[in-house]
């Protein structure tokens, strides 16, 4: 039989001749093409600023120098996620607070993140995790009584959006990875936007060595400040771009998809669909259900060449994330323990056809186990 894959790139058509225009032009590190990959990337989500980064990551990591977050001061960030949104927060110096999430949604549980709150809180690191988005009414309450900082992992968010009000337009800062995984990619990449012009131009002077830009530059390279070397090349540029030319028609098919998932496992006993907000459009980076005894249901499907994964960590039972000086714990952490253990993550990708994604659902249903 075919082996269906969790993911698989889809790069529309254009997009050999966008790269070996960029490959024959000789100019093959950031510039043009870059530009215009941020340009359509702000204009997509509705923020006033887009700056290509090499990966999500590093975009974090810059998202809170920006915000000056360093020694002493504490972010917090969800427990049921990918190691990289709190690992930035180590790597400033700063001291993680580990929040549980909610079991319906696996977004932050919000209730324990105004319970971790202290006066040294200057940011939180909330995760529209798997392409749900987070509800800004309660985040942005939550940000006017405390003065934190809203950093989003936007991670797997292209496309999502609350009321119309689309994930990259709603945080302080909002960072987007184009890792292979997710369904627009560069290979290796991220987008950060923002709509602070401060914060965009202190990353963008980061990223770029440390070069002063605007007015000071024109008059002469001026190194304002110590920098790095962020950049996402023209040719990974090019890449990005001629997908999200089509970002729509890319998350349409997605939804589409999700939405036949919905129907054909909806009331099915022993599995349980993950809840968006009202008002939310989910974007389906990931399709993911829960089910029981997870790890033997997935090893039963993937003996029939479905390639199903678990849905993400639960950080707090890695060594890397035990309590210490700069780690901590807020309240229990019970729901991403469940959402670990339970999470099973079904093929989903642009080019899957129905007849695919019935073996699926066949599979699923064939190896549910009480
Ligand atoms: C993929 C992912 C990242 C890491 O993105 P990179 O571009 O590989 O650095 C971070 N956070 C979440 C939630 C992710 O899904």
């Amino acid at each position: 039989m075919k082996k269906i894959p969790l993911i698989r790139p889809y790069l529309p058509p254009g997009t050999k001749e966008r790269v070996c225009a960029v490959l024959d032009s000789g100019y093959l590190t950031e510039g043009p093409v870059t530009k215009e990959f941020e340009n359509v990337f702000k204009r997509y989500v509705g923020a006033a600023h887009a700056l290509a980064v090499c990966n999500c990551t590093v975009g974090l990591e810059m998202a809170l120098r920006a915000l000056g977050i360093g020694p002493g001061d504490e972010v917090i960030v969800p427990d049921y996620t990918y190691p990289a949104t709190a690992s930035v927060v180590d790597i400033v110096g700063a001291t993680t607070v580990l929040v549980d999430v909610n079991r319906d949604s696996m977004l932050v549980d919000y209730d324990a993140l105004a319970a971790a709150v202290t006066p040294r809180t200057k940011a939180i690191i909330p995760v529209s995790i798997f392409g749900n988005p987070l509800d800004y009414g309660v985040l942005n309450a939550l940000k006017a009584k405390h003065g934190f900082a809203i950093i989003e992992d936007a991670a797997c968010s292209i496309g999502a959006a609350v009321n119309g009000q689309m994930v990259g337009s709603s945080a302080d800062i909002s960072v987007f990875s184009l890792h292979p995984r997710k369904f627009v990619t560069t290979g290796e990449g991220g987008m950060i936007t923002t709509s602070h012009a401060a914060w965009a131009e202190w990353m963008d002077s980061y990223k770029h060595f440390g070069m002063a830009s605007g007015t000071v530059a024109r008059e002469g390279i001026v190194f304002q400040r110590i920098g790095t070397n962020y950049k996402l090349s023209n040719i990974l540029s090019a890449v990005g771009l001629s997908q999200m030319l089509i970002v729509d028609e890319l998350l349409n098919r997605r939804r589409e998809l999700a939405a036949r998932y919905d129907a054909a496992l909806v009331g099915v006993p022993g599995v349980t669909l993950p809840k968006t907000v009202a008002g939310g459009r989910h974007s389906y980076q990931t399709y993911c259900v829960f089910v029981e005894r997870r790890d033997e249901v997935m090893t039963r499907i993937r003996e029939q060449g479905i390639e199903v994964q678990i849905g993400t960590y639960s950080l707090h039972r890695h060594p890397a994330y035990q309590p210490g000086p700069r780690c901590r714990w807020a309240g229990s952490l019970a729901n991403s323990i469940w959402a670990c253990q339970h999470a099973l993550a079904l093929p989903l990708f642009h080019e899957m056809t129905e007849a695919e994604q019935d073996c699926v659902i066949e599979a699923v249903k064939t190896h549910l186990l009480p």
